[in-house]
């Protein structure tokens, strides 16, 4: 077992615990992480012209992007918070604005329900025509994959384009291409970085989002003026046919496996030594973390999964930020371990969270009190095939 000392500095700690498990040398997230910094990001949120704005990537000061998500992916800013904020604006910003509320919801709801089997293609097979165009030196590639490693961030907008690219044009594998954007995104899930991919692919809805140089002309115009290939683009035109092909995908829609509990549950007759934090739930706000006030908490690095991962110190980073703010506030110990041993035989109160990770750990190690997770739309007890389909039969739970 490993025990992290966070009075080192960042650098340090990434030295001394996490040399192997990264993929890149020491890199500041741009979004730096914390809960003051959270709130400060909500409680400055601006969504004036979001709606018109949103789609933009150059120049950077005219994107309407509000640069939250790590906070709401780690639980510093929950969903019906944000949703609540926004009530002030104008109709038709605070309905865009919502409706990106609602897929970052919508992914957890898919996630929740088919787990790791996100990894195949969902609801149709997608066969694209790969060809053997010399993609090198594209401006708009090479410019997306330099802001991603260099800040942990991109717009949705790029993160569409770079999908597209690498799943229907070029590359073999998008699960290689996935892998790459989470590794770095410090607002990196599963649930949104998947479906995503899946949406732009078209194995979600069965209609592929084409990437040409249309898009860069219209959002990026600099990229397409100062570009190398400038007059010779190899996605002057979109990407050729692909055959799509309906398919069935394996589920099990039980709620409370799949959502965890809806009221607070005692498990075991005893009572928790400490609360158990994860990555889902960072914030000053996690359920269990408030309710035992009084208790530790701790956070366990996840070693055999970094070990596989290897994630960008980026990520580590926010996390370490978050964690030392928190620390200041109540006794918190960080450990580098393999939680599933860690937590063996212990007492633990800890939040609910719809990944498959966490219900394999809870599964061989029962929190003694498991608390439900913040969420925006109650659970559902159907597939949801559609994010149309979805919205029409969801409740609201704010
Ligand atoms: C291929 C691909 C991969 C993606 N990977 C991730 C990921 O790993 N993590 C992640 O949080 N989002 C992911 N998204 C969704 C979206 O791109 C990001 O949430 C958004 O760009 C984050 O920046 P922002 O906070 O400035 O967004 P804003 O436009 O300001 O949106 C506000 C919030 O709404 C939610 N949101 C916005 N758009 C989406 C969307 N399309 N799907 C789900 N939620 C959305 C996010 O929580 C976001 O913080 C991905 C999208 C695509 C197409």
């Amino acid at each position: 077992m490993s025990f992290i000392n966070l009075d080192l500095s960042n650098e340090e700690i990434i030295k001394k615990y996490f040399n192997d498990l990264c993929c890149d040398d020491y890199t500041d997230p741009l979004i730096k992480g914390g809960q003051t910094y959270a709130d400060n990001a909500l409680n400055s949120l601006d969504i004036q012209n979001y709606a018109k704005t949103r789609n933009n990537v150059l120049p950077i000061e005219k994107r309407g992007s509000t640069y939250i998500s790590p906070y709401i992916r780690h639980g510093l800013i929950s969903l019906p918070e944000v949703w609540s904020f926004v009530e002030k604006f104008e109709y038709q910003d605070k309905t865009k604005f919502r409706d990106e509320l609602l897929w970052q919801e919508f992914s957890r709801h898919l996630y929740a329900i088919v787990g790791k089997n996100s990894r195949n293609y969902l609801n149709y097979s997608i066969k694209s025509n790969k060809n053997n165009h010399n993609y090198q030196n594209m401006n708009c590639i090479d410019s997306i994959k330099t802001e991603l490693e260099s800040t942990g961030y991109m717009v949705n907008q790029t993160r569409m384009w770079f999908a597209s690219h690498f799943s229907l044009r070029d590359g073999n594998n998008w699960r290689n291409y996935e892998d790459y954007m989470f590794k770095h995104l410090v607002d990196g899930s599963r649930f949104a970085n998947r479906l995503g991919w899946q949406w732009v692919m078209g194995s979600q809805t069965g209609k592929i989002y084409g990437f040409s140089k249309f898009q860069v002309d219209k959002r990026a115009k600099s990229l397409c003026n100062t570009c190398v290939v400038k007059y010779d683009c190899p996605i002057q035109n979109w990407p050729e046919e692909v055959s799509i092909t309906k398919k069935t995908i394996e589920f099990d829609l039980n709620p409370e496996i799949n959502f965890g509990p809806k009221s607070v549950k005692n498990n075991i007759d005893s009572k928790p030594e400490f609360v158990w934090l994860t990555a889902e739930s960072l914030g000053d706000n996690d359920p269990a973390l408030n309710y035992y006030s009084n208790l530790p908490a701790i956070f366990i690095f996840d070693k055999p999964l970094l070990k596989y991962l290897q994630l960008s110190t980026k990520r580590i980073i926010f996390l370490l930020d978050c964690l030392k703010e928190l620390a200041n506030k109540r006794e918190l110990k960080i450990y580098l371990d393999d939680p599933i041993e860690f937590l063996n035989g212990k007492n633990f109160g800890s939040t609910f969270a719809p990944v498959p990770k966490y219900k394999k750990i809870t599964k061989k190690n029962i929190p003694t009190v498991e608390f439900p997770s913040t969420r925006l739309v109650e659970p559902i007890n159907f597939y949801p095939s559609s994010f149309s389909s979805w919205k029409k039969r969801i409740e609201l739970k704010i």
